[in-house]
């Protein structure tokens, strides 16, 4: 007799089905394993569905990376990829809470089991007979219930670990998507999400800044030293702005040579002493072989700042920076130029703000 009823769990939809229908066909929990059963779960398309359901429980990885590739690899863009991320981390969140609460709670029944059984057997054996056999069939019965529990408690520590794990990969996959391989910093993708938050959020508008720095003459880096100079170079320029800005500075490499940085909470004086730090030190950072003391510099560039609160949305913003930047060049290159009203893709003297 098993007296022990164990508190039902409930089972988020898109993840626990996901996860169930995985494990039930010994599918390893890895990023692009779930992207292809989230693909077939939300019938986006059939003919995945019918191929995964024709593999049946004996398919092998290489024979899912198959399928991948023929329905998913060129189909599923990064948004669905962050769709489907931030839904069954989400889920996942949600059942590894329950995960956890099962656990605790079963844990503290067990503990209790434990401690009846031991009083009941604790008793005097010169009960009545009868006492004696309900004795030992509730001590049997507790025991199989404390065994059950355990087994349980074990399987969850499993299925929680295996989930840590997977949401692990998942956070790994996103950053990877979000990330310039070149320069570490963040990419364009990852800064068009960040400028829309700006203006998502009335408090950060009025307080942020686009500042977009952009090499001077890259191309001729290029031209005299060759391609893998030029990446080398572009590597340590992010590492300068990266250092020469507070943590909470978003950096990113937005094109070729271009960077953004999104500065949040300073006035336009601020952020102008900040965009001229950026573009003195890089003036007077060496740029030189380390083997054959051969100086590809001077690296410079070129800065157009705009205040978010001068703009109507985040594409405004990233044009009237453009702009500044733009006549930046006109102005002769390594100097900082502000947006200003009216300003226009044509250089004028007059809004060159900044050159040392
Ligand atoms: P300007 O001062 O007007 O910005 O001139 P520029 O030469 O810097 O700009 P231009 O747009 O003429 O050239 C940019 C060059 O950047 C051309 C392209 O080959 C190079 N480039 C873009 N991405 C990379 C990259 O990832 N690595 C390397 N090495 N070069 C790149
Ligand atoms: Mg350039
Ligand atoms: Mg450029």
């Amino acid at each position: 007799m098993n007296t022990a009823v164990a508190p039902k769990v409930q089972v988020p939809d898109v993840a626990g089905q996901i996860t169930y229908a995985m494990r039930s066909m010994g599918v390893a929990p890895i990023p692009r394993n779930y992207e292809l059963f989230y693909e077939a779960y939300i019938g986006s398309n059939p003919a995945l569905t019918r191929d995964l359901a024709a593999l049946g429980s004996q398919a092998t990885q290489a024979e899912l990376d198959a399928l991948g590739a023929q329905h998913c690899a060129h189909t599923a863009p990064a948004k669905i990829f962050d769709d489907a991320h931030s839904r069954i981390a989400g889920e996942l969140e949600g059942l590894l809470r329950v995960l956890r609460q099962e656990q605790t709670s079963l844990e503290s029944y067990n503990r209790l089991l434990n401690e009846t059984c031991k009083r009941i057997s604790s008793k005097s054996t010169t009960s009545a007979d009868l006492i004696e056999n309900a004795i030992d069939l509730l001590t049997q019965a507790t025991g199989d219930t404390i065994t059950h529990g355990e087994k349980t408690v074990e399987d969850m520590v499993q299925r929680s670990q295996e989930m840590d794990q997977v949401r692990k990969e998942l956070d790994e996959y996103k950053r990877i998507a979000n990330t310039d391989s070149l320069t570490r910093l963040s990419n364009r993708r990852a800064f068009d999400d960040r400028l829309a938050a700006v203006f998502n959020n009335p408090a950060l508008r009025p307080v942020t800044a686009l500042l977009l720095a952009d090499i001077d003459n890259f191309k001729k880096i290029n031209d005299t030293y060759g391609h893998p100079v030029g990446d080398k170079v572009l590597a340590t320029v992010a590492s300068v702005i990266r250092t020469n800005v507070r943590r909470d500075v978003f950096v990113a490499r937005t094109g070729g040579e271009e960077f953004a940085l999104i500065i949040d909470g300073n006035t336009l004086e601020e952020v102008t002493v900040i965009a001229e730090r950026i573009r003195r030190t890089l003036e007077s950072t060496p740029f030189k072989n380390s083997r054959t003391r051969v100086d590809y510099g001077p690296v410079t560039v070129s800065i157009g700042v705009c205040m978010a609160s001068h703009a109507g949305d985040a594409g405004d913003l990233y044009s009237k920076s453009d702009i500044a930047l733009y006549s930046a060049k006109n102005a002769g290159r390594n100097c900082t130029v502000v947006y200003e009203e009216g300003m226009q893709k044509e250089f004028s003297k007059s809004w060159l703000i900044y050159k040392s």
